[in-house]
């Protein structure tokens, strides 16, 4: 038996290449972690935006993760776009099942340019049924806002916030600081229950920025099956994530793509 570290994503395609399942499966390659996938919703995308959505079938969902539990256990998972409450109960009800570990939940919602990844009426499945199961949860302010239904202006929000995600059952959280006004460096919170501690990043002002959310995640998730503590993992991905967006490729004409090969 091959002991190569094995990292599956459960997300949504992106025809652009910039985010999704193609970000992920970018980070895993970069990382040294074998990468699977689940796809729940194919959109028709690129750097200027998302022309269309089309969700997979559940029961075709349900397949692809049956197969890989069938065969290939993966040594760590990550989330991203799930699109609606009915595939979040049947990710959640399979990762429980198959007693999957090293769970990083991306609780993708709406993309830079506006469209709906995650249907408004999901929000409280994605509580329920999933936050109970992360290791890893990763939202950006925007998406701890909608999951806490609390505004967050300054560092006791986040705090606050990040105390009421452990209490939803994610046993880490880390909110990522991308999103705090320009004037402040893009510092991230992590929380374990117990320490806070804030990584620090630089602020780098650009719109070559797509794909961001995924490739930390993402990174996150190979740096736990290869075996890093989930704080390397996120000293890691913060890092690769840095390097990312500081050495764009400046693909397309819109909003490009976050560099993987950085
Ligand atoms: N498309 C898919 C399939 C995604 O999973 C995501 C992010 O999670 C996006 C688009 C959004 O990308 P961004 O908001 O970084 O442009």
């Amino acid at each position: 038996m091959s002991n190569t570290p094995k990292a599956l994503t459960i997300a949504g395609s992106d025809s652009g290449g910039g985010a999704g399942i193609q970000a992920d499966l970018k980070t895993f390659q970069e990382l040294g972690a074998y990468g699977m996938s689940v796809i729940t919703a194919v959109t028709a995308q690129n750097t200027k935006g998302v022309q269309n959505i089309h969700a997979i079938p559940v029961e075709m969902v349900a397949d692809q993760l049956k197969s890989i539990a069938d065969d290939l256990r993966p040594e760590s998972l990550k989330t991203g776009m799930l699109f609606s409450a009915e595939i979040i109960e049947a990710v959640s009800s399979h990762i429980e099942e198959y007693q999957w570990t090293n769970v990083v939940v991306d609780p993708v919602m709406i993309a830079k340019g506006g469209s709906e990844l995650l249907k408004k009426d999901a929000i409280e499945a994605l509580k329920k049924h999933l936050l109970p199961l992360a290791d890893i949860l990763t939202p950006n302010i925007p998406e701890a806002e909608q999951l806490t239904g609390r505004k967050i202006e300054n560092k006791q929000d986040r705090e606050d916030a990040a105390k009421f995600l452990h209490g939803l059952g994610a046993k880490k959280i880390v909110i990522k600081g991308g999103h705090l006004p320009n004037e402040n460096e893009p510092v991230d919170l992590y929380y374990d229950g117990e320490r806070m501690i804030e990584f620090e990043g630089k602020r780098i002002i650009t719109t070559q920025t797509h794909g961001t959310g995924c490739t930390f995640a993402a990174a996150i998730t190979a740096e736990l099956a290869v075996g890093k503590s989930p704080i390397e993992a996120v000293e890691t991905a913060k890092t690769f994530i840095q390097e990312a967006i500081s050495a764009p490729l400046h693909l397309g004409s819109g909003h490009g793509p976050t560099n993987h090969w950085a």
